[in-house]
């Protein structure tokens, strides 16, 4: 499966639809673009996008989240930047922020505001998912939901949830 092109059109998705019809930069001086080093997470096959396009203001590393598949630990690149990036080959955890994806106790797929967000961006902090655009919201579920058929991905998805549920401990 060529996981780049999957990718490349789910970005599309959010080329045009951002959290809330305002600039939300505003608020807060780009507060989740400011390029240090904490860098956001390449989904499972994500990483494929960034060997195809090769972009120069991108560095891809490896971080101690895995997860397991099918006998084998995977290991969850990091995209870093300095602040500025062409905006159609941002990564979808920068399209989708400040919210996330998240397995329910069902094993179903819920969005919910991003506990990591809470203590850098004024929406998540702030705003409850009703509050998001409504368009934006659901582009994000669509956009998991097809995600999470592929197994593996479904995999990464049971640990991510139980790695941000550290965070939810102290944030909801
Ligand atoms: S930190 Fe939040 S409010 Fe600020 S630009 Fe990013 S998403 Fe918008
Ligand atoms: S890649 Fe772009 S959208 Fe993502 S943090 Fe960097 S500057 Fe912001």
């Amino acid at each position: 499966m060529n996981t780049a092109y999957i990718y490349l059109q789910l970005y599309r998705l959010f080329d045009e639809i951002t959290p809330v019809e305002v600039d939300c930069g505003q608020l807060c001086q780009k507060a989740c673009c400011k390029g240090d080093d904490s860098g956001m997470f390449l989904f499972p096959g994500e990483k494929e996008v960034y060997k195809l396009l090769n972009p120069d203001w991108i560095t891809i590393e490896k971080t101690d989240f895995t997860y397991e598949y099918n006998g084998k630990t995977y290991n969850t690149p990091i995209a870093l930047c300095s602040g500025t990036c062409d905006r159609y080959q941002r990564p979808l955890s920068c399209r989708i922020f400040p919210l996330t994806p998240y397995l329910n106790e069902q094993g179903k797929i819920d969005i919910i505001v991003d506990p990591r967000g809470k203590g850098v961006c004024p929406l998540a902090k702030a705003f409850y998912l009703d509050d998001f655009d409504d368009t934006f919201v659901k582009n994000v579920k669509k956009a998991f939901i097809l995600l999470a058929k592929n197994k593996q991905f479904y995999a990464f998805l049971e640990e991510y949830s139980r790695y941000l549920d550290e965070f939810r401990r102290f944030y909801d």
